[in-house]
C-alpha cells in the first residue's frame, strides 16, 4: 500500500498513521518530500480493512493498494526522479552523465592513461573492473584489491568518480572503501545475498540487467537493494540475450522507455556490452540519449588490440573523443527536454 499524507501534515499526524499501519501488521517506510510525506506499507495483512481505516483518518489524502510487486522503486511511490550525487555529478537530474573506461583494470599505466582520456572527453566517472565475472575460469579474473588501489589513484589524479564491479557479498565492504559507485554485473542481478548486503554499503549502485532478465525482474532486484536501506540505485540496460547473433546482445531500447514510465530510478545504457563491436557503439549511444536514458557507461581502452577483456567492443581514444563530440547536439536536446519536464512538474 502507498499512503499519501495531506500537504504539510505534522509529525504527530504522520506518527499516528504509521502506528495504525503497524497495528495491521505491516512494515512502514516513509519518504519525506519537501511538502508531502508518502508512506509505503509492506508485508502481509488485511489490506482492505487497513485501507478503509487509513482513509478515515483526516490527515490521509489517499491510500492505495499497489498491485505491482515492486513498491519503493515504482513511480507511484515516488513521482519525482531519484537524483544521485556522485563525484560532483548528479545522475538522474538535468545532467547527462557519461562513465567510461576499460573493461578491466590491467596495470597502472593502462588505467591512468584511460582516466586521462575519458576525463578529457567529458566523462564524470571512470569505469574498470578489478573483480571480473568471466564465462571461462581460465580467463583473466581481475587484479582485485591492487586494481581498486589503481582506480583510487586515478581518481586522485583526475577527480573522476570510480565505478567498479563487486561480485560477492564478501567483498562489498572492501570495494566500497575504494569505489564511488558499486556495479552489479548482469550475471549477479539475482544474487539476492549480494543485493541485501548492498542495502547497507553506503554507496550508490549501478545494477545491470541480467542476460535474460525481464524489466520487472530488474525492478524487483532494485527493490531488494532499496528495501534493505539503500535508495541510490541506477538501473543499467546492457543488452539481453536473443536469437540474434550479429550483435553480442540485443540492445533493448524499448526497456529504457518503459523503465522511465515505471520507475523514478535513473537508467543508464551500456552500449558496449549490447553491441559487442566497437563500430556500433556510437549509434547505440545516440539512441540512449534520444530515448531519455540518464547516462551511458562505455568501454574505452587506450590500446583495444591489447585489452585483456572486451577489446573488440572497446572504443580507442580517438573514437571515444569523436563519439563524445558527436553526442553534444543530442545531449543539448536531451537537456532541453529534461528542463521542460522539470518545469512542467513544478
Ligand atoms: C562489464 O561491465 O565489464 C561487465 C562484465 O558487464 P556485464 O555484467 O553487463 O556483462
Ligand atoms: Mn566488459
Amino acid at each position: 500500500m502507498i499512503i499519501s499524507m495531506r500537504l504539510h501534515a505534522t509529525k504527530e499526524e504522520v506518527a499516528q498513521v504509521r502506528a495504525r499501519i503497524e497495528e495491521f501488521g505491516y512494515k512502514v517506510h516513509s519518504i519525506e518530500g519537501e511538502e508531502r510525506v508518502v508512506i509505503g506499507a509492506i508485508g502481509m495483512g488485511d489490506v482492505t480493512a487497513c485501507l478503509e481505516s487509513l482513509e478515515a483518518m483526516p490527515q490521509v489524502e489517499k491510500a492505495v493498494r499497489i498491485s505491482a510487486p515492486y513498491k519503493f522503486v515504482s513511480k507511484e511511490f515516488r513521482p519525482e526522479r531519484t537524483e544521485i550525487k556522485v563525484a560532483g555529478a548528479t545522475i538522474g537530474g538535468d545532467e547527462f552523465v557519461v562513465m567510461a573506461g576499460p573493461c578491466s583494470v590491467e596495470s597502472e599505466k593502462q588505467i591512468l592513461e584511460s582516466a586521462e582520456i575519458v576525463a578529457k572527453g567529458g566523462a564524470k566517472l571512470l569505469r574498470g573492473g578489478a573483480f571480473k565475472p568471466r564465462t571461462s575460469p581460465y580467463d583473466f579474473q581481475g587484479l582485485e584489491e591492487e586494481g581498486l588501489k589503481l582506480l583510487a589513484k586515478a581518481r586522485t589524479l583526475t577527480g573522476l568518480g570510480i565505478v567498479t564491479e563487486v561480485m560477492s557479498d564478501r567483498d562489498v565492504s572492501l570495494v566500497a572503501e575504494y569505489a564511488d559507485v558499486l556495479q552489479i554485473g548482469a550475471r549477479n542481478m539475482q544474487n539476492f545475498a549480494l543485493l541485501k548486503t548492498l542495502g547497507k554499503c553506503g554507496r550508490p549502485i549501478l545494477l545491470k540487467r541480467g542476460l535474460s532478465a525481464t524489466v520487472k525482474e530488474l525492478l524487483m532486484s532494485a527493490e531488494y537493494i532499496v528495501a534493505h536501506g539503500n535508495p541510490d540505485v541506477m538501473l543499467c540496460e546492457r543488452g539481453i540475450r536473443t536469437f540474434e547473433t550479429v550483435t553480442r546482445n540485443t540492445c533493448d531500447i524499448g526497456a529504457i522507455a518503459a523503465l522511465s514510465e515505471m520507475t523514478h530510478l535513473p537508467v543508464i545504457l551500456d552500449p558496449s556490452h549490447a553491441a559487442g563491436k566497437r563500430s556500433l557503439v556510437p549509434a547505440l549511444a545516440r539512441a540512449g540519449v534520444a530515448v531519455g536514458a540518464d547516462g551511458l557507461i562505455v568501454e574505452m581502452h587506450p590500446h583495444p588490440e591489447k585489452a585483456v577483456s572486451d577489446g573488440a567492443q572497446s572504443l580507442d581514444p580517438k573514437q571515444f573523443a569523436k563519439m563524445m563530440a558527436d553526442l553534444k547536439p543530442y545531449i543539448a536536446l536531451w537537456k532541453q527536454a529534461r528542463m521542460a519536464e522539470t518545469a512542467a512538474t513544478v
